[in-house]
């Protein structure tokens, strides 16, 4: 197996021979996988390595995680390294050591620090074709409904999915993404953070769905990206796939040619502005689903682990999003009552079971004008129990997610929780502060490429 033949960025098929010795490739890979499923260092991998050469014969396994990583390395194929103009933050021209930007007229080395001003960018088209070619791939894409379904069960019975999709009969003709795009904190004591852009594809189950996000940008600076410059060559691409598609060729050997539209962006209410080129949310008129003027509290936000076992109450500074899903929808009516005054608690209520209707497997309009009801009552009596100061943006939100339901299906369907236990993983392919882009967006392609890594 050589690296060209047989490491193309789809699964990686290992035929272990029964009495022949394993390749040398063969070994690697399942080093790797070994790595990546036990997240050990590369000085464990390097010492396997060592035991492997002198236990088998000299020519076991690689010597160095260098050349292990190389062997298997292809993101060539599809990277692109976007450099950053440091004066006019456009994307510079790149030739063989130089890179130029046309608009101020100034021709860098490659070399040079003015050329660490750079992102990442992957291929959309080439990711969406691997997955297609996935076995099975095409068989589990979800049938279109042709006429407006009396209940919501998933993203395409969503009002604005089918108007958006309105001409197009089958998925393999076209495809639909939801895209993400948010700023992950990479160590303590920086501020550099990672902005990982990530896209889905919102025609296959929700598990694959899941397991399969892309990766097309990926932004690693101490500044928040330059969204004109980051979102870029996504535009121009998603232009082109929504016009004219690509062509690929099917199990059966049949060409296909499958347009996809980008139709949906997840992001919190800090990153969203930024994309949308929009007011900061706590500015005047700063919510960008409606014309309420407005008056609101800025909240702060971080990224760690969550634990499985939700923390104390007593900590709740510090629970993160899925201790709060928890809280809102399983503890806190239990654990409130009989604490909370009743008037409250029944305030407290009108969330809960509001929210709970929107979460449901097979939404019907009823339900969504019964929370419709209840979301409105939560926000209108929040000031009346809690007064203005505690009014926030994101209580303000809740009115919006009813009319969200009916454009998009259930709440799960346009959920951020996907891409965040992605976030996860990226920090967890970086184990040291020098070329962290690069290096966690090889490791990201490496993982796609291991059948067995879960
Ligand atoms: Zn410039
Ligand atoms: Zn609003």
């Amino acid at each position: 197996m050589t690296n060209d033949e047989e490491c193309t960025a789809g699964p990686v098929q290992i035929e272990v021979p029964v009495d022949s010795g394993q390749t040398k490739e063969q070994n690697q890979l399942l080093l790797l996988a070994l790595k990546f499923k036990q997240s050990l260092t590369n000085d464990c991998l390097e010492d396997i390595m060592k035991i492997l050469n002198v236990v088998g014969g000299s020519d076991s396994a690689c010597r160095t995680k260098y050349s292990v990583y190389k062997a298997f390395d292809d993101t060539k194929d599809i990277m692109k390294i976007c450099y950053v103009c440091e004066q006019c933050c456009n994307i510079m021209s790149a030739e063989l050591d130089q890179v130029h930007c046309v608009q101020c007229n100034i021709t860098y080395d490659k070399a040079s620090r003015f050329t660490n001003n750079f992102f990442i960018y992957l291929s959309l088209e080439d990711q969406i074709k691997n997955l297609l070619r996935m076995p099975g791939i095409t068989d589990e894409l979800i049938g279109r409904q042709t006429e407006t379904s009396t209940s919501l069960s998933d993203i395409c019975d969503g009002f604005l999915y089918q108007k958006a999709l309105s001409g197009s009969e089958t998925a393999l003709q076209t495809l639909s993404l939801t895209f993400s795009c948010d700023g992950v904190p990479v160590f303590k004591k920086s501020p550099c953070s990672i902005w990982p852009l990530f896209c889905t594809i919102n025609e296959l189950p929700l598990k694959t769905r899941q397991d399969n996000v892309l990766l097309c940008g990926l932004w690693f600076r101490d500044e928040k990206p330059h969204m004109r410059s980051f979102l870029k060559p996504f535009i121009d691409e998603c232009v082109d796939l929504q016009d004219s598609g690509f062509t690929w060729e099917n199990d059966k050997g049949v060409s296909v040619n499958t347009k996809a539209i980008p139709l949906i962006l997840m992001s919190d209410s800090v990153a969203r502005p930024l994309i949308q080129n929009f007011k900061q949310f706590n500015g005047e008129y700063g919510c960008s689903y409606c014309l309420h003027e407005g008056k609101v509290v800025e909240k702060g936000r971080g990224f760690t682990r969550v634990p499985r076992v939700p923390r104390s109450v007593t900590l709740r500074k510090f629970w993160k999003a899925h201790e709060w899903y928890m809280w809102l929808f399983y503890y806190s009516l239990p654990v409130l009552k009989g604490v909370l005054p009743e008037p409250l608690l029944n305030h407290w209520s009108k969330i809960v079971k509001g929210v709970s209707l929107l979460l449901g497997e097979n939404i019907t309009r009823e339900q969504i004008t019964e929370s419709e009801a209840l979301l409105t009552d939560f926000v209108k009596d929040m000031e009346v129990f809690y007064g203005e100061a505690n009014l926030s943006y994101n209580v303000h939100l809740c009115l919006h997610l009813p009319r969200s339901v009916v454009n998009w299906g259930p709440l799960w369907t346009h959920s951020a929780f996907v891409f965040e236990s992605y976030n996860a993983k990226l920090l967890d392919m970086n184990k040291n502060t020098q070329g962290v882009a690069l290096q966690i967006v090889k490791m990201f392609w490496l993982q796609k490429a291991l059948p067995f890594y879960g």
